[in-house]
């Protein structure tokens, strides 16, 4: 049986037109400083990104042919954005998740992850159609329309937790699911978690922290990543999601940088502080390493900054 971490996000559902994604990504040239029609420089990787080996059978992109998100797609989608009255992402505990110490630690994971205030709420149980007798597990498709409807006022998302088994569509079970459209995630821990009369270890701690910002990330509307080794790599296994790094690969984490506005450099320096409050020491010193890499490179003068500097310099 093939158990699959998808992460469904509508794309029919929001075709726009040319003239709002020109817009849009005119907007992005604007803020990144693109050249208009220019190859965007945010495709490029960060450093220290990794790229993924061709795809071996059994492996997402072996199943699936996804070949990623370019930065103009992305802006083109009009993808989910915070606003002053609407920014806060809501941590759902549905009824029958019971683990609040775990679901704290996720809350402040999300926190730095997303730059974002995280409100952590206990919600109702799965609505009772979305449990279907012959599957015996849930529709979370259902779950995630539940959810939409009762969406606060504020929220800018729900991320909801359930220990309920989950099915979606023709996909018999899942870990996670999200619907761009409905602003929506789920995520199981009935097959990411061992037993639940256990105390949780570090990895599967890990796990649901990986789990849930995989999710709202496709909230924010971004694709699997098909380059770069990234959080949003598509997994088919418990062991994919624990090989899958907990950072975004540099072209998406610019996608997610574009839809919020975060500052780089703070929310790094916020996930090393969370990831070593939560005893993910090994993960915090990984983004540490990305964040010196990338002010190493930041630091760097380039041809064209010499170029410049020579311009601005005075002639004798
Ligand atoms: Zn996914």
């Amino acid at each position: 049986m093939r158990y699959a971490a998808a992460g469904v996000f509508l794309l029919a559902g929001c075709m726009l037109t040319w003239t709002a994604g020109a817009a849009q990504a005119q907007e992005a040239r604007a803020v990144f400083g693109l050249k208009s029609g220019g190859v965007p420089i945010v495709e490029r990787p960060a450093p220290g990104d990794v790229r993924l080996a061709y795809p071996q059978a059994g492996e997402w992109l072996d199943a699936y042919e996804e070949t990623g998100m370019t930065f103009l797609e992305y802006v083109s989608s009009d993808p989910l954005r915070p606003s002053p009255e609407r920014r806060t992402i809501y941590l759902v505990c549905l009824e029958g998740f019971e683990d609040f110490q775990t679901a704290r630690e996720v809350r402040r994971f999300l926190a730095a992850f997303f730059s974002l205030p995280v409100r952590l709420v206990t919600g109702p149980r799965p609505p009772a159609a979305a449990y279907d007798p012959e599957r015996r597990r849930y529709d979370g498709d259902e779950i995630l329309f539940a959810l939409n409807r009762h969406m606060p006022d504020d929220a800018l998302l729900c991320a909801a937790l359930t220990d309920k088994d989950m099915f979606s569509g023709r996909l018999s079970a899942v870990f996670g699911l999200a619907y761009r459209d409905l602003r929506a995630c789920v995520v199981s821990t009935a097959r990411a978690w061992g037993d639940p009369s256990q105390a949780r270890s570090d990895d599967e701690r890990l796990r649901l922290d990986k789990l849930v910002a995989h999710e709202v990330c496709h909230v924010f509307g971004l694709a699997h990543s098909a380059g770069y080794r990234c959080l949003m790599n598509g997994t088919m296994s418990l062991s994919d999601v624990d090989r899958a790094p907990v950072y975004l690969c540099g072209p998406a984490r610019r996608q997610l940088q574009y839809s919020i506005g975060f500052d780089p450099g703070l929310r790094d320096r916020r996930i090393v502080q969370a990831l070593r409050t939560l005893d993910h020491a090994p993960e915090a010193r990984v983004f540490a390493t990305r964040r010196v890499r990338a002010d190493r490179v930041a630091a760097r003068p380039t041809r064209a900054d010499d170029l410049l500097a020579a311009r601005r310099s005075p002639r004798w």
